[in-house]
């Protein structure tokens, strides 16, 4: 009866985490990809060309984005373009999407991933870099999202938003970038919400993301965070079948979803076990 029971609940894991992407629905697919020229939007940008994908990259730097394209030239992409855009403009959300649009003729998948360097320490008072990076991390990604809804409408496309553990249960050291991270999932639920009732076909997949061995992030948190990183390759891979897959919300690692639905549980409980993982007598 045991060995019945672990059967049942094998097959009943296997069927409800079984791998339904089919790399066929990204070939020829037409995306834009920002914070492209390093970490997790790189290694994307080296899965969509593995997979055929007509793709613009954009970052800001400008000889980066130069190698990331020949390299997704080499591994199989069918057109890469670049523009090089500094998201703390506003004006730089709408010259990206013009330019896509251009190069591309539509837009299937939008991947909305850069965010603005921040410091990883307790809150120093700094009112002014928060502003910034808002606007870097939120308000231009309302903007990139805003002037690529009409294509995505007609295409029936995905609006790819990546976000973090830290902007569904807030941590210490992340002060404005948790601040940034909850707005993107206040302003893309509700979204969510609206296209839904206006019947447009337009799937926002939101994804949560654990600690990424990024050159970036380890950098960060070296000494800070007793905690593994998981690996960037993967993490880009995950993203990318999840908007595939049209799914309305991917978490990777897979067990941060537990988490999350546990959030409200015990509150401060929880919150001691948070604080146990961060060093703060390195800040
Ligand atoms: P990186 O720091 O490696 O990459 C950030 C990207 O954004 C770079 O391409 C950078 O290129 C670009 N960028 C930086 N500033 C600007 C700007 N002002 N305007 C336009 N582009 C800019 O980040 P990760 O790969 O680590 O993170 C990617 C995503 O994953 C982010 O949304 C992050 O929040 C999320 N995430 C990452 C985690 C991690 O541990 N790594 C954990 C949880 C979530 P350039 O400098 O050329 O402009």
């Amino acid at each position: 009866k045991m060995l019945c029971a672990a059967a049942v609940i094998a097959g009943l894991l296997a069927f409800f985490w079984r791998d339904t992407f089919n790399p066929d629905s990204i070939a020829g697919a037409r995306v834009l990809l920002t914070g492209a020229s390093t970490g997790i939007g790189e290694q994307m940008a080296y899965h969509y060309s593995r997979f055929g994908a007509e793709i613009v990259l954009t970052a800001r730097r400008e000889t980066v984005l130069q190698k990331v394209m020949e390299k997704c030239l080499q591994l199989g992409a069918e057109k890469v373009f670049y523009i090089p855009a500094d998201m703390s403009s506003p004006q730089a959300p709408e010259e990206v999407v013009q330019f896509a649009l251009k190069k591309l003729g539509g837009l299937d998948h939008l991947v909305l991933n850069h965010i603005g360097v921040t410091p990883f320490q307790m809150w120093d008072g700094d009112v002014n870099h928060t502003r910034w990076l808002m606007q870097v991390n939120f308000h231009s990604y309302v903007a990139l999202a805003s002037a690529a809804l009409p294509i995505l409408t007609e295409s029936k496309g995905v609006l790819t938003v990546v976000s973090s553990l830290t902007g569904k249960i807030s941590t210490p050291f992340t002060t404005s970038y948790s601040a940034t991270k909850f707005a993107l999932d206040g302003f893309f639920s509700s979204l969510r919400h609206e296209l839904t009732m206006q019947k447009k076909d337009v799937c926002i997949t939101f994804c949560v993301l654990g600690l990424i061995d990024t050159e970036a992030a380890m950098e960060k948190t070296r000494d800070k965070v007793y905690m593994s990183p998981s690996p960037a390759a993967e993490a880009a891979l995950t993203i990318i079948k999840g908007a595939a897959n049209r799914e309305r919300e991917i978490f990777y690692p897979w067990w941060l979803e537990l988490i999350c639905r546990l959030r409200d549980w015990f509150p401060s409980h929880r919150d001691v076990v948070i604080q146990s993982f961060y060093n703060h007598t390195s800040t």
